[in-house]
């Protein structure tokens, strides 16, 4: 074949290609209600409600996730002008130590995403929100068929995925999402696009289109259901009760302070490191909420919980290493499965260390750690290694000459059936993630915890903390105590 017959034909087949896909997008189109009335539309708005569920924080690993009740829901974008504007009124369905009725604000112009608090104040939030936001604005079918009918968006020809007609988007600004088309109605079935997650590496996240109505001639869904490819988790689940088109939106641009004010950057984590006893340092910093543990043995280190980000738990691990450089540290007990406390497990089995943890947490901890991440990708995706784990059921001693720290099970725990505490005999010390938190503003489990310590017989000196501050017994029943009045 010569070169320029190989040229004509890689061409024909890319023309072929382009005419499937904008075949298949203006079929999208004219199922929705036809290109001109797609490409007219303003603005959409959207009311309901519906739940959004509390990823990573099941009590069981194996169990439903914690659901937030959202009473209110409004939606509105301006297509036009590539604006968004979410109001979500949430209320929690489950046992909470924090805010359990939450009003979220949530907008974006173009490239800046911004806040409004309850008092009215805008904040500009992190670029990344930025991008995620874009994404949900065009987790609908007008506005993801739109992004695919604008010229400068590259479209995939058609290929089969389920029953689906799958057609793979990379927008103008290079979002890159994958559209799927009803076979039989041409109407957009679900968009799907991949995020990247601390905890999982790479998310496939796909938002189902159901229950269509026509509302000022176009196809509009009565339903949105987002879930991920991870143990089927469901991320939201709406119901909208009315939809409009091209409504009065208001000027939902970003107030100029905004706009002129610096996306905040992610902060560099930095760890300080408290001694507590001989052998013995709370790791606390500022790269997140929550901390971790490190205790010397005679040949080797043991952190304790490897939580928040890679970020957050590379900086925890290189902190434990420049504190004694002589002795590798070989392992990290993670105390549950709950999110925050496995943000760093990733990191944790990519620096080589076994994970220490109850035998009820083996499952999940081995699919959160045989995941790629492509998107970002981390330090677990470039090792290769795999994870090794020692699992315990009651109880677990670790001991050498210099350092005994026993691990036990929480008995009956809410919070999670398998979460792990320690206990140091020697200075009367207990470690724990989850059991309290000094800022705590209610403790649904506060009777569990001290039934535990009682059955332990642990009177402690001090709690270092995962969350929190460091805190005598007498200090954290005063607080305990404190909570449970509030929940009265
Ligand atoms: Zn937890
Ligand atoms: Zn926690």
């Amino acid at each position: 074949m010569t070169k320029a017959i190989a040229i004509l034909l890689a061409g024909a087949a890319i023309a072929l290609g382009q005419s499937s896909a904008t075949k298949a997008i203006d079929s999208a189109a004219q199922a929705l209600g036809g290109k001109d009335k797609i490409l007219a539309i303003q603005t959409l708005s959207m009311e309901g409600a519906g739940k959004v569920y509390n990823i990573g924080q099941n009590p069981f690993p194996e169990g439903p996730l914690p659901t937030w009740w959202v009473a209110e829901y409004k939606r509105t974008i301006d297509v036009a002008h590539q604006r968004a504007h979410t109001e979500q009124h949430r209320l929690a369905m489950f046992p909470f130590a924090l805010a359990i009725d939450l009003r979220l604000n949530q907008n974006l112009d173009g490239d800046v995403a911004f806040n409004i608090n309850p008092d009215g104040g805008a904040q500009r939030v992190a670029k990344a929100v930025a991008a995620d936001r874009r994404i949900e604005m065009l987790d609908t079918p007008v506005t993801i068929v739109r992004a695919a009918l604008d010229p400068s968006a590259k479209v995939g020809s058609p290929r089969k995925r389920g029953t689906a007609e799958a057609i793979d988007i990379t927008t103008e600004q290079g979002d890159k999402l994958t559209l799927g088309l009803d076979a039989t109605t041409h109407l957009p079935a679900w968009v799907s696009w991949t995020s990247s997650s601390e905890n999982l590496g790479d998310v496939l996240n796909t938002t189902s289109f159901e229950n269509y109505e026509t509302v000022s001639g176009i196809q509009l869904p009565k339903r949105y259901v987002t879930k991920m490819d991870f143990r089927g988790w469901l991320t939201s689940d709406f119901d909208v009760a009315k939809n409009t088109v091209n409504g009065d939106v208001g000027d939902l641009a970003a107030p100029a302070a905004v706009k002129s004010a610096a996306a905040p950057e992610p902060p560099v984590p930095t760890v300080d490191a408290q001694q507590v006893a001989k052998g013995i340092w709370w790791l606390a910093g500022t790269g997140g909420n929550a901390f971790s543990i490190l205790f010397e043995f005679d040949d080797h280190l043991t952190l304790f919980e490897a939580p928040t980000s890679e970020a957050s738990t590379k900086a925890v691990i290189d902190k434990a290493r420049s504190l004694v450089p002589n002795k590798p540290l070989t392992e990290v007990i993670v105390t549950h499965h709950h999110f925050d406390h496995s943000g760093g497990l990733r990191t944790a089995v990519a620096e080589g260390l076994t994970v220490i943890s109850h035998q009820g947490n083996e499952s999940i901890f081995k699919e959160m750690t045989s995941r790629k991440a492509t998107v970002k990708p981390d330090l677990l995706t470039k090792s290769g290694k795999t994870l090794k784990f020692r699992g315990m059921d009651d109880t677990l001693v670790l001991k050498d000459g210099s350092m005994e720290v026993d691990l036990f099970k929480l008995h009956d725990n809410t919070h999670s059936p398998y979460l792990i505490a320690a206990y140091v005999p020697r200075d009367n010390l207990l470690v724990q993630g989850d059991l309290i938190d000094m800022t705590w503003i209610r403790h649904p489990w506060a009777e569990n915890y001290r039934q535990n310590l009682a059955m332990r017989n642990i009177h402690f000196t001090k709690d270092l903390p995962v969350h929190g501050r460091i805190a005598t017994f007498d200090e954290e029943m005063a607080a305990l105590a404190e909570m449970e009045e509030r929940t009265k």
